[in-house]
């Protein structure tokens, strides 16, 4: 029988690198499932519908939230976002750790939900950091960019009820503590009930 997958809950403000981090932590472990979010807001050049995100209409998203077909949803900046719920639990059944890229008020419904998941943070080493991130990815009017900018400094408050911390200094570095955190849950006695089991087999 397979292990349950571990679900991590990655949160960050919007600019600090989470998408960039996670396409390098993705080139090796292809194995893991990143949840595709729903959200209402328009796509930005190069995203697609069913790959970034499932772009729906605020009657559609609604829709889906009355029946029942929502882990978590929140409202940032103007626009739904939320976790499609059945693909989930779906592989976690199957064994695979499951990603959720979300914001701070989804994940701790997540949290409520789900009291194992693990709670990750992703911060910039900066705000001042942040901004350039935001300005140098050219996909943000400035007007959108000042609305994250102050979103963000509210998130980064949130970021001590976390479990685990990442400052995402370099992208390699930043992947790599992703990778140590994965492990470290892992390791919890909680998901090796089998491996103390075969310790004691023909005890
Ligand atoms: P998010 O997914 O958190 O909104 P992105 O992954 O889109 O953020 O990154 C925002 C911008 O910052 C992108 O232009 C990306 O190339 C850049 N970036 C991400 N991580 C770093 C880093 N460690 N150092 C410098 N620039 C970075
Ligand atoms: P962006 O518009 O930059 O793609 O995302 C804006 C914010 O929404 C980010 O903080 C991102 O993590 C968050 N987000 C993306 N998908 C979801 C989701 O399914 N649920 C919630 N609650 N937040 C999400």
């Amino acid at each position: 029988m397979n292990k349950r997958g571990i679900l991590i809950v990655l949160s960050g403000p919007s600019g600090c690198g989470k998408g960039t981090v996670l396409a390098e932590f993705f080139k090796s472990h292809p194995e893991t499932f990143y949840s595709i979010s729903a959200t209402t807001r328009s796509p930005r050049v190069g995203e697609q519908d069913g790959v970034h995100y499932y772009f729906y209409t605020k009657d559609a998203f609604e829709s889906l939230i009355e029946k029942g077909g929502m882990l978590e949803y929140a409202v940032y900046c103007d626009h739904y976002y939320g976790t499609p719920k059945a693909p989930v639990f779906a592989e976690l059944e199957k064994g695979h750790d499951v990603i959720l890229e979300i914001e701070v008020q989804g994940a701790f419904q997540v949290k409520q939900r789900v009291p194992e998941a693990v709670m990750v943070f992703i911060a910039p080493p900066s705000l001042q950091e942040l901004r350039l991130r935001l300005e140098g990815r050219q996909t943000d009017s400035q007007e959108v960019i000042e609305k994250r900018l102050a979103a963000a400094k509210k998130e980064i408050e949130w970021a001590s009820k976390y479990e685990y911390l990442i400052i995402n200094d370099q992208v390699t570095l930043a992947k790599q503590r992703l990778e140590t955190i994965i492990s470290a849950e892992k390791l919890r006695v909680s998901q090796m009930k089998e491996e103390i089991n075969e310790v004691l087999k023909n005890a």
